[in-house]
């Protein structure tokens, strides 16, 4: 008997069901917004990660050397990968580059309830469009996506961490101390960020900023505290708000949130992140925001957005909103009785296929009622009995497994009765 590694899952059918409804309802509205699918590499060099997040992120990572001595790790997200990929081979196409990809990810993480070290993403970056029609797109396609889910409770905070940063009088590495204290929101570490940059002074304001999440009022309010600073910002997320209600996002999908920070360099504007307060501890759905990476990775300068949505917590969302519909039966199983009757029988299970419906056959050679019993079990709504005598009539016994109700039809029909009873 071998165990699951940690923080890892097996998904049966029913689970699966589940997550390519939500997978494939994500990439047809992704389509239809004109992004285009790429795949990369399941693992990438390990400096690809610490390039864009330090080396702090090395006990998140699953890392390894390969037999050439490489230092490798699996990928814990998607926007590195895609970035460098677009630096070395996309940079050509036409811009905006507007891509999707959907997959699984790693993270070294404790496991719990929506927390696994295995789990997966729905990702989609825009890169090379303007800012805001290109923050605004992205932000419509993740709200949308909870929505062709399903999902009623959806509630989105918007940031801009443009606002912090001017307010912020530090380098850069300083701002990233700062700004990481209070993404963590540990305001012991900002104190004393603070004291040894000797502007103690900015603590309260900072505080009371991030503590601001509502509708429109609440940017007066934060450039009320901030004193004049990050105007341009509170104007960019007005004009936001704006493209939001073109796009049809309701006002009550979204809060401006000055307290949704993301401490990294490379996010410079909007950042968003995704609750469903269905879910606990573990309620954050998805993440994005714009950022700067391309140049990192040996790029030109090129304006940046993208967001991940947790494929595992969504679904965990829409069982919990009972979002989901009941999954597609079986259309039929057919029955062969008798010897004689196998060859035929496949035939018309065949023909059922050829003509797009789901039909299945016994593979055992059980007894009619048996295979009655299985028919039952797998949710099938007809059963197709064959038996010699009927196969010589040209026709067949269609039960319906719902009402028990039985009928005889013709072979020729047989594709009607069960596709229209
Ligand atoms: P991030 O890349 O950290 O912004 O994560 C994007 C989304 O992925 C989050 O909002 C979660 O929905 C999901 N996610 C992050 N970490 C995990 C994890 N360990 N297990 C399951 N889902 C996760």
């Amino acid at each position: 008997m071998f165990e699951r590694p940690r923080g890892t899952n097996d998904w049966g059918p029913e689970d699966m069901t589940k997550r390519r409804f939500v997978e494939t309802r994500f990439i047809q509205l992704a389509e239809s917004f004109g992004f285009r699918e790429v795949s990369t590499p399941t693992f990438e060099s390990l400096e690809l990660f610490t390039t864009k997040s330090g080396p702090g992120i090395v006990p998140q990572l699953y890392t390894f050397k390969d037999r050439g001595g490489r230092d490798l790790a699996l990928r814990p997200e998607f926007t590195a990968p895609i970035l460098r990929f677009y630096v070395n081979e996309l940079r050509s196409l036409p811009k905006p580059v507007k891509v999707y990809t959907t997959g699984n990810v790693f993270r070294y993480e404790e496991p719990q309830k929506g927390r696994y070290r295995e789990f997966f993403q729905l990702n989609a970056e825009i890169i090379g469009g303007d800012p805001l029609p290109s923050d605004a797109e992205v932000l419509a396609l993740a709200i949308g996506t909870m929505r062709a889910i399903g999902l009623k409770q959806v509630k989105v905070r918007i940031g801009n961490i443009g606002i912090l940063r001017s307010f912020l009088p530090f380098g850069p590495a300083d701002q990233a101390l700062v700004l990481h204290s209070l993404d963590k929101r540990n305001f012991e570490m900002l104190e004393s960020e603070l004291t040894r940059l000797g502007r103690k002074d900015l603590s309260e304001p900072l505080r009371k900023t991030i503590a601001l999440s509502g509708d429109a009022s609440i940017l007066d309010a934060a450039a009320k505290i901030l004193g004049g600073a990050g105007s341009e910002g509170f104007r960019y997320l007005r004009d936001l708000a704006g493209l939001l209600k073109a796009y049809g996002v309701a006002e009550s999908d979204y809060a401006f949130d000055m307290g949704v920070v993301r401490g990294l360099d490379y996010y410079t504007g909007m950042v968003f992140e995704i609750d469903s307060p269905n879910l606990g501890a573990e309620k954050q759905v998805g993440g994005g925001g714009a950022y700067t990476l391309a140049e990192l990775f040996g790029g030109e300068r090129v304006t940046q957005t993208g967001f991940a949505l947790g494929l595992d917590r969504l679904v965990m969302a829409a069982e919990a909103e009972g979002a989901f519909e009941p999954a597609r039966p079986l259309d039929a199983y057919v029955i062969p009785i008798g010897e004689g009757t196998r060859e035929k029988a496949v035939e018309v299970v065949t023909t059922l296929r050829n003509e797009g419906l789901w039909a299945d056959i016994d593979l055992i050679g059980r007894g009619p009622s048996k295979n009655l019993d299985y028919a039952n079990a797998i949710g099938a709504r007809f059963a197709v009995l064959l038996g010699e005598r009927e196969l010589v009539a040209g026709r067949a016994t269609v039960r319906d497994m719902t009402s028990g109700a039985q009928r005889e039809v013709a072979l020729v029909d047989l594709v009607e009765a069960i596709r229209s009873p």
